[in-house]
């Protein structure tokens, strides 16, 4: 398209501009009419535009395109009204940009867009401008104006006389609205609606709240200016100001309420009578409070330590003579049985009191829960005249849970010692820490460490909790640890400990703690009388043996809780006689058994093995059971079982393996079949290897297809070689077996020493079958063994007898002739003899009728 100066456009219209206008689409900017702007041109199109009407005499449109980048522009998209612009210079820059300097004339309506190449050009029309009420107008204006003097006062960037500059405009408020949005910051998008907008009431209430919300934005600019330094300036102006008043209140005989707090933690503190060096510490620290505000973070920390310091009980103990026959006295009266604890706790005690410290070993009460370790522990603190605290560290990975964390953190405190300390609220009870063999370690420290320190008496008359950072003094604290298990203490631990093992209760013995202790006190405890409460021998019987499964009684004193509700219950409801439970009773109360015997009488099986294990909670049945199936060899192991168990399996399958042929088995089972080994009650015993006999013989039963005897339960590790070794809670392991109602245990012979912990009713009630390897345990352990061992035996005595009355006759000479036959006979048996005395041997030990005549039987076991 050729240049086409204005003069020649020929026909104007009315607002004195061509019908048809080139346009020049802005995006970053808006120019008002009377505005002049100058902008960078780098696209092609408006440089050709320019470069056709670089005229000062030429016309052209600018109008908004809202797109971000020039190759987006879209002619659809461009603002309706444009202004019409005369160009004053056109300037070539580097880099063959173009640099326009711009003056805005008078809005123009873009009608149509006519062309888009080589650049846009559009029909464009002469828009009416709406004049508002002349009040209305007055008004708008004079809050424009109001606002331009804020506006410079707020922002110096602004010249002072803002409003001055523009006051000359006011004949035409559309024009003036104009202007002012032209110099003014307002958005982008403001100043477009301002063009866009002919009536001029609206334009001017658009500049009116523009101008408006850009000085509530620079109003709160500044404040938050102002407020951050003012911040920064407070905290030493109040540190001042703090002094001046108390110096003020002190002329003035007032008091500050800080200073009254400080002055009443002093006075708390000197009634308490704290040793010296803790009141030290106290003074220092009201001393900081002093200065401090009191609500800053600071004087919070300050007082939650200052409370701690005031609450421990840094002087406050019981007398700490032992009177040892008070403890006698009390652990009988309290204790049922445990004879030989009882002994053991008095002589610890006596030991003590003749050194007249606390200097020694520390008591460690083990054995599974529910034996009276616990309330062995606070009768003791009761004959001592000690307070009894408790504290468990069971699942403690931190050290910092024993000995607490420093106080630069938030949310600090003492660690579980000093807390239960201040619990306790005397500074040498009788101090029961629960579970030590279930401490854990972590990377956060050892808490196993921190408790030796707790419980070293060379080191804890310094004890230093994180928090508390002042010494205390543990040296006449009475410390008691419990455990469930002994091997899993850490072994430092255990060095510093002297350990009193409690085990299980007999049938017999929970009978009596139940009748002297639990009922009377759980009547007690619901409100009735010691002697409202009575059950008869079959009921407890019943409940001892259908309703709890434990080595301990707390199961027992739960069902016992359960009738006393019931009672408690009738009680109210006006029944005012005694109760006196019968066996019948139980199953109404307590409703079904739901422990069931452990094993049924009946059928000896064959593939299933019961073993003894002893896990946390004292000893308990394992039965091992054993599947053999077409297959390739393969050993399936399943139930709950750890990589011990495992190992002990394989071991347990090679064994039987190596002997295949004297078991009657035949190896080719061994490549045909897979051997699945379960572990069904889920019972892991803690001490794993020791379930080795059991393995073999389950294994050995099913490939063998001889069944074992089920009222025979057995425990001992096994080594490749068939020897039994030692292992760990036999005494456990046979309660459990009585528990369980089999009465014959077979052990390790190496074990025999630890039988004269069992109980001696017990023992006597028992067989106990030790044996030195694997192979006695089949002879003891196949059913029917004893028997078929016995008619062999008898066979052989008949055979034996023929024999030698043959050889009689022979002697006798009485049958020459016969003598050729005899020989031959003699020949044919004893080569018999040779090869049968294996397969009777075999026979013998898997309980199976000979198939030939063996030359001697072993007697029984
Ligand atoms: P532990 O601490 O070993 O788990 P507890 O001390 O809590 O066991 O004992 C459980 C309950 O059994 C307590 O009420 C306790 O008094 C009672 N108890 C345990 N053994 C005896 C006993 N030999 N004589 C009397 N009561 C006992």
């Amino acid at each position: 398209m050729s240049k086409r100066p204005m003069a020649e456009v020929g026909p104007m219209l009315e607002c004195d501009v061509p019908p048809e206008m080139p346009v020049l689409p802005l995006m970053s900017t808006i120019v008002f009419p009377l505005g002049v702007t100058s902008l960078q041109v780098r696209v092609e199109q408006s440089k050709a535009l320019l470069r056709d009407y670089s005229d000062p005499d030429n016309l052209i449109a600018l109008v908004y395109s809202p797109a971000r980048r020039e190759q987006d522009i879209r002619p659809e998209e461009l603002s309706k009204i444009g202004l019409a612009a005369r160009v004053i210079r056109i300037l070539n820059m580097p880099a063959g940009n173009v640099q326009v300097t711009l003056e805005g004339l008078r809005r123009v309506g873009i009608e149509e867009i006519l062309r888009t190449e080589p650049y846009l050009e559009a029909r464009v029309s002469c828009p009416v401008e709406k004049a508002g009420d002349p009040e209305q107008t007055h008004e708008l204006v004079t809050r424009i104006l109001r606002s331009l003097r804020t506006l410079s006062q707020l922002d110096k960037t602004y010249p002072p006389e803002l409003d001055n500059i523009f006051s000359m405009n006011l004949g035409d408020p559309g024009l003036f609205a104009d202007t002012v949005a032209s110099i003014v910051r307002v958005p982008l998008e403001t100043k477009r609606r301002i063009v866009e907008t002919l009536d001029i009431t609206e334009r001017l209430t658009i500049v009116a709240d523009s101008l408006e919300a850009e000085i509530a934005r620079l109003s709160v600019a500044d404040d938050v200016v102002r407020r951050t330094s003012e911040q920064m300036e407070k905290g030493q102006r109040e540190f001042f100001l703090r002094q001046q008043l108390m110096e003020i209140r002190r002329l003035l005989g007032e008091d500050d309420p800080q200073e009254m707090l400080v002055r009443e933690i002093l006075e708390r503190a000197e009634g308490l009578g704290l040793p010296h060096h803790v009141m030290v510490v106290v003074q220092e620290e009201t001393n900081r409070l002093r200065y401090l505000p009191p609500a800053s973070q600071e004087s919070g920390v300050i007082r939650n330590y200052v409370d701690w310091l005031l609450s421990l009980p840094w002087s406050r103990r019981a007398p700490t003579e032992i009177n040892l026959d008070e403890v006698a006295r009390r652990l009988d009266e309290e204790h049922f049985g445990l004879e030989k604890v009882k002994e053991r706790i008095l002589e610890y005690l006596a030991v003590l009191k003749l050194k007249n410290d606390m200097k020694g070993p520390i008591l460690c009460f083990a054995g599974p829960p529910g034996t009276g370790k616990t309330s062995l522990g606070s009768s003791i603190a009761r004959a001592l005249g000690r307070v009894f605290v408790r504290m468990s560290v069971g699942g403690v990975r931190d050290e910092a849970e024993i000995r607490g964390h420093r106080r630069t953190y938030i949310g600090s405190r003492p660690g579980k010692i000093i807390r239960s300390l201040r619990d306790s609220n005397s500074s040498n009870p009788v101090f029961m820490i629960d579970e030590v063999d279930k401490l854990g370690h972590d990377a956060q420290g050892d808490p196993a460490a921190a408790l030796l320190e707790v419980l070293d008496p060379e080191q804890n008359a310094h004890f230093v909790d994180n928090y508390i950072e002042i010494p205390f003094d543990l040296s006449e604290t009475l410390f008691i640890t419990t455990a469930n298990v002994l091997d899993f203490i850490p072994p430092a631990l255990l060095d510093r400990l002297e350990v009193i093992q409690i085990s299980g209760y007999m049938d017999e013995e929970k009978l009596e703690i139940a009748r002297r202790h639990l009922i009377p006190r759980e009547a007690k405890e619901h409100g009735l009388a010691e002697t409202d409460i009575s059950f008869d021998d079959a009921a407890l019987t019943k409940i001892i043996r259908e309703y709890t499964r434990e080595a301990g009684v707390r199961q027992l004193e739960r069902a016992i809780d359960n009738f006393c509700r019931k009672a408690a219950r009738q009680r109210t409801t006006g029944y005012t006689g005694n109760w006196r439970f019968v066996e019948g009773d139980v199953e109404k109360i307590l409703g079904p058994p739901y422990v069931l015997p452990d094993r049924q009488e009946g059928q000896a099986e064959i593939g299933v093995a019961t073993g003894l294990a002893w896990t946390a909670t004292g000893g308990d049945l394992l039965l091992i059971e054993a599947l053999k199936m077409r297959g390739a060899g393969r050993v399936i192991v399943t139930g709950q079982l750890g990589d011990v168990m495992k190992e002990s399996v394989q071991a347990a399958h090679s064994y039987v393996r190596a002997r295949a042929e004297m078991l009657g088995i035949d190896p080719k089972q061994f490549d045909d079949y897979d051997m699945h080994i379960h572990f069904p009650e889920g019972a892991v015993p803690k001490d794993g290897p020791s379930a080795g006999i059991t393995i073999v013989m389950a294994i050995a039963s099913a490939l063998a297809e001889a069944p074992i005897r089920n009222d025979v339960a057995m425990t001992g590790e096994v080594t490749l070689r068939g020897k039994v070794i030692a292992v760990g809670g036999l005494k456990e392991k046979v309660m459990a077996a009585y528990r369980a109602g089999i009465k014959t245990v077979i052990f390790p012979a190496d074990n025999q020493k630890d039988l004269v912990e069992v109980p001696e009713p017990i023992r006597a009630k028992m067989t106990f079958l030790p044996v030195a390897f694997v192979d006695e345990v089949f002879q003891h352990a196949f059913a029917g063994v004893a028997e078929r061992i016995a008619e062999l035996e008898a066979r052989a005595a008949k055979r034996r007898a023929r024999i030698a009355a043959r050889r009689r006759a022979a002697r006798r000479g009485k049958a020459g002739a016969r003598r050729g036959k005899t020989g031959a006979r003699r020949a044919k048996t004893s080569a018999r003899r040779r090869k049968p005395a294996a397969r009777a041997a075999h026979a013998r030990r898997i309980g199976r009728r000979p198939r030939a005549t063996p030359r001697r039987a072993a007697s029984p076991r």
